[in-house]
């Protein structure tokens, strides 16, 4: 991927080799959240911090679509309209663009944004914490997109970025037997020895499962402090993970 001087501090760079652009902010972009705000922020400072980055990103600024996430399974199409416009698109935790040219973005600060490429047109973008990726958010983004797939031999490639990692996401004894029963990989250990839940494991056995080839980025959101940590920071901010169809030729 590649980008310009001016994007360089605001999103993390990664080599990923997809058929839609992807990117992750970082602290440096500022909080993309319009309701998660830090004591000393509006809204208005967001808008602010989303215009910056949908420019640096070659995006018109306030035409990403955002969703209210819930923690749910629920699956919605990008509407015809970004952010400034219509601020949200409703109750989801998922955006599915059939066109695949509507950038669409993604609010997280621990838990997984997960952007999904594919070679017939469509792309989605997902937010996975516990609660969803338990539930299923997953599967049922990937079955919209294959639905979407009428050759039926059409190839779908997942990043999943920035996020808590399987060593710092303790949970209590109990919460990982549970889960361990949905997805024997889940369950993990701190680096201090206590029960913890490897999410970014887990969703990568998922999308394998569902033959979808996945970028797992490493970058665990609890100990680098280029990103936002709703652990080791509550309230702070969140960054966002964008999907979006670049217009411009590669540089
Ligand atoms: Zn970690």
């Amino acid at each position: 991927m590649s980008q310009t001087s001016s994007s360089k501090n605001l999103i993390q760079p990664y080599h990923l080799d997809l058929w839609h652009e992807v990117a992750f902010t970082t602290v440096n972009a500022g909080n993309m959240s319009t309701t998660v705000l830090a004591e000393s922020e509006t809204p208005e400072d967001t808008k602010q911090h989303r215009r910056a980055v949908e420019e640096a990103l070659g995006i018109t600024p306030g035409t990403t679509r955002f969703v209210s996430q819930i923690h749910s399974t629920t699956v919605v199409e990008a509407g015809p309209d970004g952010w400034e416009s219509q601020p949200t698109l409703g109750d989801a935790d998922a955006i599915v663009s059939v066109s695949g040219t509507a950038p669409m973005a993604i609010l997280v600060a621990d838990c997984m944004p997960i952007a999904f490429s594919t070679d017939y047109g469509p792309a989605a973008i997902a937010h996975a914490g516990r609660v969803g990726l338990l539930g299923g958010i997953l599967e049922k983004t990937v079955e919209r997109l294959r639905a979407l797939d009428r050759g039926g031999r059409g190839r779908i490639k997942a990043v999943i970025g920035p996020s808590i990692c399987g060593s710092c996401y303790e949970v209590p004894a109990e919460m990982r037997q549970q889960a361990a029963h949905h997805y024997s990989n889940i369950a993990s250990e701190t680096t201090w020895g206590t029960p913890a839940l490897d999410l970014p494991a887990a969703a990568e056995g998922i999308l394998e499962a569902a033959d979808v080839e996945v970028y797992r980025i490493n970058d665990c959101t609890f100990t680098n402090e280029q990103f936002y940590s709703h652990r080791r920071q509550p309230g702070a901010g969140r960054i966002a993970g964008f999907v979006w169809k670049s217009t411009k030729t590669r540089q």
